[in-house]
């Protein structure tokens, strides 16, 4: 008997949505239309979209019942006290914040929390969170561990670097940081999971140092099934019990529901401290909205409330998270190179690798991007010098990201081995001819976040050569 692919869905279909690849022709003129920025490209135009997992997974039965059963008064909707009531059962936190999402719950919490000048340690920021903290006048400081670089065998890759943390704290002084993060899955990193031995030892420091430690935990979940399967002393402990134990060793937390909330939308802030609560909800009713919805209406949150629950399932944990070691196998099978291990929701391709004769200045990723679209009508994202190099304003230096990647992120729930074989075999026509892949320049661009809006021109394999 063939071996299975990855632990089954343990779920089966019931509504679908249908999706088609459009002929090669018309890929070609989508691309051209789009400037080849993958995020000008219509939703309807791909056929595989792992462009992200945020807000994009399928929801269950009792996710659309539950839709129903939503309470849109708009102070003291029961919604609202079942939402509060799940929260606080898995994280065990006295004060709720419903925001509408992830972003929101950064905004709120740093504004209440933040100086100018204070530093926020983190294992890695994610985007949104390092744009809030320096939107509040902080200082983002990333300190992933050193396993993180290194391919071996530990799992737990996510960690913050606690050694650095403690040295950092001691030079700044404790009062010029307010608060330490841990983002559980490291997103940044490539969904890495972060043990329970290092949230320990960070905890310790925070509290030691009287520094408050949060989560960005909007993979909760997944982290705590990485700590199941591989943290001695985990096994035998459910998922909940894992991620309780988890949430008792912070302050608070923030979350973004559009992952681990299996939801489209929605979010919160968990914490136990009575003044920053207080300070935190005056802010969210001038942004966002009433306590008791914060941004989200009464169907979104019962959609939450009922995700919150399942995604605690550790057979739905299990075949997430190995499908997506699935999807890493194959992908690899195919010829192309991926950041190992493949963590909790996308893998990561490193195109600097896969085509070494595109320099960084010509963006590896980009051109990888625009191939798995022009060949196959799937969706990635580049995650390299376009998104995090540039010029530096003073030196008028250009200067481009460590690696060059392209993130294939899993939506949840939604798609089948055979999506994820049609994925690698694309890849595997691409890499049959991967030396006639050419780069490209940006023909325009923005001056923050430019992966978004700018525009590109292929250049042609002349160009290539003689750069
Ligand atoms: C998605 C995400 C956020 C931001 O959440 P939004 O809901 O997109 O605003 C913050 N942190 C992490 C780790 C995330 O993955």
């Amino acid at each position: 008997m063939k071996e299975h692919k990855h632990p089954s869905e343990p779920f089966r279909i019931k509504s679908v949505e249908p999706i088609a690849l459009l002929p090669r022709a018309a890929r070609e003129k989508v691309l051209k239309r789009a400037r080849f920025n993958i995020f000008k490209v219509k939703a309807e135009e791909i056929y595989i979209d792992l462009l992200t997992d945020s807000g994009t997974g399928a929801m269950s039965i009792d996710q659309w019942a539950a839709l129903m059963r939503g309470d849109e008064s708009y102070a003291g909707a029961r919604s609202f006290y079942r939402f509060e009531e799940t929260v606080k059962d898995i994280t065990g936190k006295k004060f709720i914040v419903p925001t509408h999402q992830g972003r929101v719950a950064e905004n709120v919490f740093f504004s209440s929390v933040l100086k100018k000048g204070d530093y926020v340690p983190n294992n890695t920021h994610f985007d949104t969170t390092r744009a809030n903290v320096i939107h509040k006048g902080g200082e983002a400081m990333d300190m992933p561990c050193p396993e993180a670089d290194i391919e071996d065998d530990n799992p737990f890759k996510g960690n913050i670097d606690t050694q650095r943390l403690e040295r950092f704290i001691e030079e700044k002084g404790a009062d010029k940081v307010p608060v330490v993060f841990i983002t559980v899955t490291n997103n940044s990193t490539g969904g890495q999971p972060v043990s329970m031995a290092n949230i320990i030892e960070a905890s310790t420091i925070c509290h030691r140092h009287g520094i408050l430690f949060y989560y960005d935990c909007a993979r909760f979940a997944e982290n705590a099934y990485f700590i199941k399967r591989y943290e001695s002393g985990y096994e035998g402990k459910t998922i909940k019990e894992i991620a309780q134990e988890m949430f008792s060793y912070v302050d608070g937390a923030l979350m973004s529901a559009k992952k681990d909330g299996l939801a489209s939308m929605g979010g919160f802030v968990a914490l136990s401290d009575e003044k920053l609560a207080t300070k935190i909800t005056e802010l969210l009713i001038v942004i966002e909205g009433f306590p008791t919805y914060g941004g989200m209406s009464g169907r979104d949150i019962e959609a939450v409330t009922a995700g919150l629950k399942e995604v605690m399932n550790e057979d739905y944990l299990a075949y997430r998270v190995g499908q997506l070691e699935y999807f890493g196998n194959v992908i690899e099978q195919a010829g192309a190179p991926i950041i190992k291990p493949t963590g909790g929701h996308a893998i990561f391709i490193n195109a600097g690798k896969f085509l070494p004769h595109i320099p960084p200045e010509q963006f590896p990723g980009q051109s990888l991007t625009v191939e798995l679209y022009r060949e196959g009508g799937i969706r990635g994202v580049e995650i390299g010098s376009i998104m995090f190099g540039g010029e530096d304003p003073e030196t008028g230096k250009k200067y481009n990201a460590p690696k060059e990647l392209v993130r294939l992120a899993v939506p949840r729930r939604v798609y089948t081995a055979s999506h994820l074989d049609y994925v690698a075999e694309t890849l595997r026509k691409i890499a049959a001819r991967k030396g006639e892949l050419n780069g490209f320049r940006i023909t325009k661009e923005a001056k923050l976040l430019r992966h978004f809006t700018a525009e590109f021109e292929e250049m042609t394999s002349e160009q290539v050569e003689v750069s």
